[in-house]
């Protein structure tokens, strides 16, 4: 019979581990944390799932949180500026939002009592060789960091060798969420804002966080540390909503607004890498990395944790359709991994880039074409489709030839260019290396 062990106790590992578990395939995760230490960490990342994953819950009938208030499809887009613009696009399903620590702590509560076996403690490089012996095929699903090391960076994919963005996401109170809205900023030149109801440790909380390119005022906040001064990180953060998301800073009560409690608070950079799926122990067993530890993307499209789920349901296929594990097995994987991940990690990473003048049309007719902006609004549901629009100049006309929407001819090349309304190309990224950053997430 056939026995798998996963590495890492994320959504790839656990979505991987209860797809088994109902196969009835014998299955150990090495998880670092317990339920109860997982309820009481820091909070690892603010996570929205899309469609797809949610109907992937809903098979694996982990689907705790469905019909609560923490869902959105209405998708708010806001580009200030001295022509600021705005739209919404309409996401066919739903999103949701819980908070992870919950949200990871019960899946690993529902493996357990589904016949998983749980072993708690970090596991190291060297200990895989030991583990892959007790195992028909082992997986390494533990993010992006540490033994991740074992898969080379596939450099051609992986465009970045630092971190694009310094990230600050956390959990606040305050802010009177609108019901099934979410909103998203995109500041040319400084970064991108966030903001979702999300379920967690209280009722009526919201999550909310920036992306920022290094030098930048965004920059400046998402380096404050919330020990050092708690007025002036919330004054801070109040600062730069009131000029580049009145929208959010609207809907602040600030007699109440404020980061919920420091461990609610996530801070760091993450260098996205493709990495080889899979590398051969010198047993000769393969071990095959799943989720981050595959492909790692910045959180600016929010793909990560449903990336990692689809993973998990093609390679639990391949897995329960399969006794032989060898080296044409991992490679296998690795083909239809990449078919569906490689699309995402290039929209990813061309979102924290400079915007080439297609993706700057599409943006402006989503502004002023209600088709266009649920397109736009549908990249996030469908990403693995993004790139096909998002990726070339002739993607993009034929979603705006779709919706019979032109655009403005592009100005002259050399011009310093601002379209209308305004997007200033010339401000819009460029962020510098930053050599000495520590790789993703303490405050
Ligand atoms: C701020 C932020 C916002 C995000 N927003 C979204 C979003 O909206 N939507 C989305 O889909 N994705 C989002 N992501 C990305 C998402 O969180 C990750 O892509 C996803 O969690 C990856 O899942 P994983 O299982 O591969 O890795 P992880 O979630 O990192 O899980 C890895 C697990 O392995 C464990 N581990 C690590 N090392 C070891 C070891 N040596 N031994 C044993 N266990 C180990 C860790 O404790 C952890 O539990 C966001 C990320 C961040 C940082």
């Amino acid at each position: 019979m056939t026995n798998i062990g996963i590495v890492g106790a994320g959504v790839a590992g656990l979505h991987l581990g209860l797809y088994l578990r109902q196969q009835g395939i014998e299955t150990t995760l090495y998880a670092e944390k317990n339920a109860e230490q997982q309820f009481a960490s820091r909070i690892p990342a603010l996570v929205a799932r899309v469609g797809h994953t949610r109907e992937r819950e809903r098979q694996l009938g982990v689907n705790h949180w469905d019909g609560g208030h923490n869902e959105f499809n209405n998708m708010n887009f806001h580009i200030p500026g001295e022509h600021p613009m705005s739209f919404t696009g309409h996401s066919v399903d739903p999103l949701i939002a819980v908070d992870m620590r919950i949200y990871l702590g019960r899946l690993q509560e529902d493996f357990a009592a589904r016949g998983g076996h749980v072993v708690v403690g970090l596991t190291k490089a060297s200990d895989l060789e030991a583990l892959s012996e007790k195992h028909d095929l082992l997986l390494v699903a533990t993010g992006r960091g540490g033994i991740t090391e074992l898969f080379p960076v596939i450099e051609e994919d992986s465009p970045y060798t630092q971190p694009q963005r310094w990230i600050s996401m956390g959990l606040f109170t305050g802010i009177r969420n609108v019901e099934m809205n979410a909103y998203v900023t995109f500041a040319p030149g400084q970064g991108e804002i966030f903001e979702f109801p999300i379920y967690s440790f209280a009722p009526n909380i919201t999550g909310l966080g920036i992306e920022s390119i290094p030098g930048t005022a965004f920059d400046a906040w998402t380096h404050l540390r919330y020990e050092d001064d708690p007025q002036a990180f919330n004054n801070g953060l109040l600062e730069l909503l009131r000029e580049y998301a009145p929208g959010t800073y609207s809907r602040i009560d600030l007699e109440k607004f404020g980061l919920t409690r420091p461990l609610d608070l996530m801070q760091g950079g993450v260098t996205p890498a493709v990495r080889k799926g899979y590398a051969t122990l010198p047993n000769g067993k393969q071990v095959i990395a799943i989720g981050d530890a595959h492909f790692g993307n910045d959180p600016i499209t929010g793909q990560g944790a449903n990336t990692a789920s689809r993973m998990a349901f093609l390679i639990g296929e391949e897995i329960s359709t399969n006794q032989v594990f060898d080296e044409e097995f991992a490679r296998r994987i690795e083909q239809r991994v990449r078919a569906y991940a490689a699309p995402i990690a290039k929209w990813s990473n061309a979102m924290l880039g400079q915007p080439e003048q297609h993706m700057i049309d599409l943006m402006v007719g989503a502004a002023q074409n209600q088709g266009l902006a649920d397109e736009f609004a549908r990249f996030f549901e469908k990403a693995n489709e993004a790139w096909d629009s998002f990726g070339s100049a002739e993607g993009a006309a034929a979603l705006m030839a779709k919706h019979g929407y032109q655009p403005a001819p592009a100005p002259a090349p050399e011009a310093e260019v601002t379209i209308e309304p305004a997007i200033h190309l010339t401000s819009a990224t460029d962020p510098r290396p930053r050599a000495a950053e520590p790789e993703a997430v303490a405050a």
